[in-house]
């Protein structure tokens, strides 16, 4: 009998232990165009303790250890590159409290996002979180450990990775630790004044531990909601009218977006401007602010708001965005990557031009879009190519298309975002020496035997 699966299971039981060949196989991909790499064993903890002798184990038999969510990150960072243990964290999901005077919660890492979004509305519906338009199941700790971005990014202060007010992690070498307050006193509520170490596990893609438990803020959750739809054919006005918008501090969320499916929308670029407020009575002057900020071009006829019917206002409200995950598999092949490149809000017409190049050389189709983050601090542009899984042609037109687009990135100033291994690269050819010889120096400190996720942020030799 295998020794180490012995081991894995006297620490998780053998309900949560697999090293079948049908659960290595799933394990071994996820949605996008990476290459398949199978984990020796898929375990699932329970507890931190559970999480930190499974570290122990690989510590001692030298095999890696690569943490996993939802694996909807799309970008392989979940795929066990050297095989070893896939941590899957859905079974700490805990909603350990929430503090409504503070406005923050503490989750294990492995709660979903829609899992707690379900649990504020019903328990707490005066407070929510900044939601992804990731499918619900992605969890919070993957979309802290890429440093994600949501439905409140725009108005509530930047990336998620922003909104971490506390960490509990083990580290590659199994010691535990707390970060922000409550590693000091027993509230979650920040990770000021004390030195701020919650950034060694932030965007890391698991590369220095594991996380356990997250602090999170919340944010007052206004009665209703509404969307507009601004449409213009002029790209290159898209910068000042975000510029106009975001000036108004009316809205919640702001999205750019283009994509020549449906047909009629071809050739458009749409501005999706959400609006929440607590009475009808301030909707209509937060409406009315962002319709004065750009009457320069309705008196113009550049551009104008599109009527919305109810039932689209309905899906547009909705925080996940549904459509997002119906247009991602628009093919209907079973697959889809993206790259989110985080850019300068005035690359946008740049980076859209560079986009509708490559997917024209590569003859594939796409969406393309933009979420505003911070006021206007900068936006995470998508680029979407969907694929078809049974044509390995298909896939390697699109894996070229994804690697031209992460360097077209780059070369506007634009960094990829949770970007595959060759995305990596390309940004560490391009890092300060100094700054790479930093972040492996704190990689051997936190894991000196290289357990975590390797493969990942990693100069290949
Ligand atoms: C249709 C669609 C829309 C999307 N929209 C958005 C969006 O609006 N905003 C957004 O931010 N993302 C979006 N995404 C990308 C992605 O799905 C999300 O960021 C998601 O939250 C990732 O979480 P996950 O649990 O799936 O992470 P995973 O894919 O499981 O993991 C991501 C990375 O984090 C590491 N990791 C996972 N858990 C831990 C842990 N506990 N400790 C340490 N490291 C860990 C993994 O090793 C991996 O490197 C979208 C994806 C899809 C498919």
């Amino acid at each position: 009998m295998d020794r180490i699966y012995e081991k894995l299971a006297a620490i998780v039981g053998k309900e949560f232990i697999s090293n079948a060949p049908e659960e290595r196989y799933l394990y071994a991909r996820d949605q996008g165009v990476q290459q398949a790499s199978a984990p020796d064993y898929v375990v699932m903890p329970d507890s931190t303790e559970e999480v930190r002798q499974i570290v122990l184990l690989a510590n001692e038999e030298r095999i890696p250890v690569v943490p996993m969510g939802g694996a909807l990150v799309l970008s392989g960072l979940t795929i066990p590159l050297r095989g070893g243990i896939v941590l899957d964290m859905k079974r700490m999901n805990r909603i350990l409290e929430v503090n409504e005077a503070s406005h923050y919660v503490v989750v294990e890492a492995g709660a979903s996002h829609g899992m707690l979004q379900a649990y504020l509305k019903k328990h707490h519906p005066a407070v929510k979180h900044s939601v992804p338009d990731a499918p619900p199941v992605a969890t919070v700790g993957g979309n802290m450990a890429i440093h994600g971005s949501g439905h409140l990014s725009q108005s509530e202060g930047g990336f998620h990775s922003e909104m971490v007010t506390g960490l509990e992690v083990v580290l590659g070498t199994g010691e535990v630790l707390k970060l922000g307050s409550c590693s000091t006193v027993p509230k979650w509520f920040s990770r000021a004044p004390l030195p701020d170490l919650a950034g060694l596990f932030l965007g890391w893609n698991g590369t220095t531990g594991v996380i356990t438990k997250i602090g999170m803020k919340l944010f007052p959750s206004p009665k209703l909601k509404d969307v507009m739809m601004f449409m213009t054919e002029d790209i290159d006005s898209v910068t000042d009218i975000l510029f106009r918008v975001i000036g108004t501090e009316m809205a919640e969320d702001i999205a750019f977006f283009v994509s020549p499916m449906p047909a009629y929308f071809d050739g458009f670029q749409l501005l999706m401007v959400s609006v929440v407020a607590n009475s009808e009575k301030e909707m209509r002057m937060r409406k009315e602010l962002i319709r004065d900020s750009v009457q320069s071009y309705l008196d113009d006829k550049e551009a104008g708001f599109l009527p919305l019917p109810p039932h689209m206002k309905v899906k547009l409200v909705e925080a996940p965005q549904k459509n997002l995950s119906e247009f991602a598999d628009v093919m209907k092949g079973g697959g889809f990557e993206y790259v989110g490149a985080i850019m300068p809000v005035e690359a946008i017409p740049e980076a859209y031009r560079a986009g509708l190049k490559i997917t024209e050389k590569y003859n594939i189709t796409y969406s393309m879009g933009a979420r505003v983050v911070g006021r206007g601090h900068s936006v995470m542009f998508y680029y979407a190519y969907p694929f078809n899984r049974a044509d390995k042609e298909n896939m390697g037109t699109v894996a070229k298309a994804l690697e031209e687009t992460n360097e077209a990135a780059l070369e506007m100033g634009g960094i990829p975002w949770k970007t595959e291994v060759s995305g990596q690269q390309l940004i560490l050819e391009r890092m300060e020496p100094g700054t790479y010889h930093l972040m492996t120096q704190i990689r051997k400190l936190l894991d000196p035997n290289g357990i975590m996720n390797p493969g990942n942020w990693e100069v290949r030799s």
